[in-house]
């Protein structure tokens, strides 16, 4: 379990709404560094191009700087779902707003995930994918909440668990918000009792 640190809110922009900071700008890239080598090395050898799926809008940013660290190639496709639900939990019924724009079938695919929480979202996008005969499947995770061990999903490998908190930051938004903070971290009660 990664602890919930209290490292100094650096300036910027939403400074003022950030409780604290749980991952820092340096662990982020650092960790992200060590899953592209651990994913570099297990497809180094498989016939074309891994190919990356990402969920819109969150999991942008981990997947830019993430896909810079592989030091294999790589391409890149975005799906945008839209899971049934309040603004806080999912509801595991899942539609889909954008789909890939191309056929998955004997390619190798790695899912890239921002955050796994009930795991919901993630069990239904594998069905889904796996169902489209990609000669391998994978989901990475940049973060992963304690809930997740229930839903009994195999990742390939999890950047960090972090306790059972709403984040912001890195790709991850309140209302649309907080996306571009360069690190992740949780946002002080008034926010939320304002909006
Ligand atoms: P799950 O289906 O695993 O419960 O939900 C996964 C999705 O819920 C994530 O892709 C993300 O969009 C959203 N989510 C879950 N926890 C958080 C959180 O702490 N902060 C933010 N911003 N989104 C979250």
């Amino acid at each position: 379990m990664h602890d919930k640190k209290n490292y100094d809110v650096p300036a910027g922009v939403h400074t003022a709404d950030v409780e604290a900071v749980l991952i820092s700008a340096e662990q982020l890239s650092q960790r992200i560094q060590e899953m592209a080598d651990k994913v570099s090395e297990k497809y180094k050898d498989v016939p074309g191009e891994l190919l990356l799926v990402g969920v819109l809008k969150g999991a942008v940013f981990f997947m830019t700087d993430f896909a810079r660290a592989l030091s294999i190639p790589s391409t890149m496709e975005f799906m945008a779902v839209s899971s049934y639900g309040n603004a806080t939990t999912s509801s595991g019924v899942v539609r889909i707003l954008k789909d890939l724009d191309i056929d998955i079938s004997d390619r190798h695919v790695l899912i890239v995930e921002d955050i796994i929480d009930s795991g919901l979202t993630l069990s239904w996008l594998l069905e889904n994918l796996s169902s489209r005969n990609p000669a391998s499947l994978e989901v990475i995770s940049l973060l992963r909440k304690p809930e997740v061990q229930a839903a009994k999903i195999d990742l390939f490998d999890v950047g960090f668990d972090i306790p059972n908190a709403f984040v912001v930051g890195y790709g991850l938004d309140y209302a649309e918000r907080y996306r571009s903070l360069p690190y992740v971290g949780t946002l002080k009660p008034e926010v939320y009792q304002n909006h």
